[in-house]
């Protein structure tokens, strides 16, 4: 036997990111499971085990481990997996001027299910940066580009009670030009891709096509980074998968918000398609953006094939360039069991690698 010295990677190469593959590069929509001594498991909102200063280091460390977990298991663009915050929209909103989260209501929410969430007394501002610190954390444990989520406007004033504008719209635009200061300085952290959860544009058509389009461009303005919108069937909760019940044989939600997006400055349009009933062809009305495709079921614990993986990708490739499309999962995996949603970032990354060296095999 001998002794080999080894440099950790990150350090080794430091100076250069790890470039991403052309093509197929993997990432994740957002959440990761949280370790269970940080925050109780397989629940939203799930309350954090720990306070004060050890809360925060704690999560520091989770999120060390969330980016070791994602690059050991082949995760080309590496997110947070969101280990810093309780929630994908309310976090957002508590620190927020103008928000009282002490005094939570119970409102509906994506007009599905009932939910504890802060209100709005007040005009809303930010008063300093919610995520750049966790983001320029995050830059500094990963070579690889890295991806931030942030929640869009539209799904933010869905997920509030608001007692001051009592205007969905006029308290959208406002979230959109918070978001817009966030996003600007989450770019100076270092975020390659900056992207945008609109779960609410898969609910409220009209809305969504008066002004949600707009308070999403509103909040992209002047950004260098690339930027990306996640509309989605939601997490794989009882409430989800009972209104998807509900759908019929096809989904054509997408039909709605699609041609809007084709038509925006939006670089990247991830949506759900593994085990959902989207019609695949409805990607060619996004011809020309990056496809974010969800080849990974988040409702579901049972851990894809590489082969099943592969498929769903491949059925995409009528519709969508190989060099546009980035195998995803559906949503964010925060409710499932921490080892089934590392093992299903596994069969991802296993998959979009049977895909790539097919691709690759045909063009030589
Ligand atoms: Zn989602």
């Amino acid at each position: 036997m001998t002794a080999v010295t080894t440099v950790p990677a990150t350090l080794a190469v430091s100076a250069e990111r790890t470039p991403v593959p052309t093509l197929l590069p993997t990432a994740i929509v957002g959440s990761l499971p949280k370790p269970a001594w940080l925050a109780k498991p397989e629940v939203l909102w799930s309350p954090w085990e720990l306070e004060g200063d050890v809360l925060v280091e704690g999560q520091h460390d989770a999120l060390r481990a969330a980016v070791q977990e994602q690059e050991l298991r082949g995760i080309d663009i590496v997110s947070d997996g969101e280990q810093t915050r309780q929630h994908f929209v309310t976090t957002f909103i508590e620190h927020l001027d103008g928000v009282d989260f002490e005094n939570r209501e119970t409102v509906r929410i994506r007009d599905r299910y009932d939910a504890s969430v802060p209100t709005v007394v007040g005009a809303v501002s930010r008063r300093k940066p919610v995520f750049v610190d966790g983001a320029a954390f995050l830059r500094s444990q990963t070579d690889r580009p890295i991806k931030w989520a942030l929640p869009g406007p539209m799904t933010m004033i869905d997920t509030l009670a608001d007692r001051h504008y009592r205007s969905r719209e006029k308290l959208a635009w406002e979230f959109a030009t918070i978001l817009n200061q966030e996003a600007r300085e989450l770019e100076a952290a270092g975020v390659d891709i900056i992207q945008f959860d609109e779960p609410a544009f898969n609910v409220f058509f009209d809305e969504m096509k008066e002004w949600g389009v707009a308070a999403l461009e509103r909040a992209v303005e002047g950004l260098q980074a690339q930027t990306a919108v996640h509309i989605c069937y939601g997490y794989g909760i009882k409430a989800n998968t009972d209104w998807k019940a509900t759908l019929g044989a096809e989904w054509r939600q997408y039909e709605e918000s699609f041609p809007l997006l084709q038509r925006s400055s939006i670089d990247i349009v991830s949506l759900e398609s593994h085990n959902s009933h989207v019609p695949i062809d409805l990607i060619e009305l996004i011809r020309g953006k990056k496809v974010m495709l969800g080849a990974i079921d988040v409702a579901s614990h049972e851990v894809e094939t590489p082969e099943e993986v592969a498929a769903t990708l491949r059925r995409a490739l009528q519709f969508v360039d190989a060099d546009k499309l980035i195998p995803s999962s559906n949503c964010g995996m925060a409710p499932l069991p921490r080892q089934v949603a590392l093992d299903k970032l596994s069969a991802l990354s296993a998959g979009a690698g049977l895909l790539r060296e097919e691709l690759t095999r045909a063009s030589a």
